[in-house]
């Protein structure tokens, strides 16, 4: 795997990169920075060459440790939910292929992003393209457990499906903060906004189906 060395982004990326963002706006994504984001971001660059040519299709691909790259619908559409704001505090669980925390730091924020996988962690540390944000914390650890010497955090997002509202998370979450966590089992997921009022009381709201890869519980060593 060619990871850590740089790639091209040449006219052909591009183009398919600006149909991409028309499938997004079809969809239904209207804010236009998570488009703009969209756009910047060379998906190809986070993809094995296997899949480089399928990387603007708006499909969820298998990355390293049995893990996958969320499809960039859902990406768009948790993004969007998060209402991204410069200078935000992000707490990320599910670092993966590091996709997300990318568009998170495009739109200004800082990102903290936890990854339990060590052989995932490791391969990111490698990858070249991720040197371009210093604005990306990266942790290896089980985000169950958020960051508490880092808290509180304006905004959480969770990229895997919890079984339920990790509890640590909400209290890690500012008054006025919000989180999007799919939750459910693996039949599917609900997304939930969670917002947190300024008097510290939490509402939850259904946001649509979806499906991820599990958030399983402790870290793993061991590589695939
Ligand atoms: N945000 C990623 C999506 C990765 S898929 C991207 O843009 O590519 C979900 C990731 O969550 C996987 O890498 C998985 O290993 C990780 N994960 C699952 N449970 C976790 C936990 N408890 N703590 C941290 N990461 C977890």
């Amino acid at each position: 795997m060619l990871h850590s060395k740089p790639k091209e982004d040449n006219y052909l990326h591009k183009g398919l990169r600006k149909q991409l963002v028309q499938t997004l706006k079809e969809k239904g994504i209207k804010d236009e920075r998570v488009l703009a984001a969209t756009e910047a971001i060379p998906r190809h660059f986070f993809l094995d060459q296997a899949f480089e040519r399928r990387a603007y299709e708006d499909k969820a691909f298998p990355i390293t440790a049995g893990q996958t790259i969320s499809q960039p619908y859902t990406v768009a559409y948790q993004t969007q939910l998060l209402e991204v704001k410069k200078f935000d505090k992000i707490l990320e669980i599910g670092t993966g292929s590091a996709y997300q925390a990318c568009v998170l730091a495009e739109l200004g924020a800082t990102v903290y992003t936890i990854e339990r996988q060590k052989a995932l962690y490791d391969f990111v540390s490698q990858f070249f393209f991720i040197k371009n944000y210093s604005s990306i914390k990266r942790f290896y650890g089980d985000g169950y457990e958020g960051l508490p010497s880092f808290a509180p955090f304006d905004k959480v997002i969770v990229t895997a499906a919890a079984p339920f509202i990790p509890p640590k998370l909400i209290a890690q979450l500012k008054p006025g903060g919000i989180a999007v966590i799919p939750v459910g089992d693996d039949s599917g997921q609900k997304m939930l906004r969670i917002t947190k009022d300024k008097d510290g009381s939490v509402h939850e709201e259904e946001m649509g189906d979806f499906i991820f890869v599990p958030m399983l519980s402790g870290k793993n060593p061991l590589a695939p």
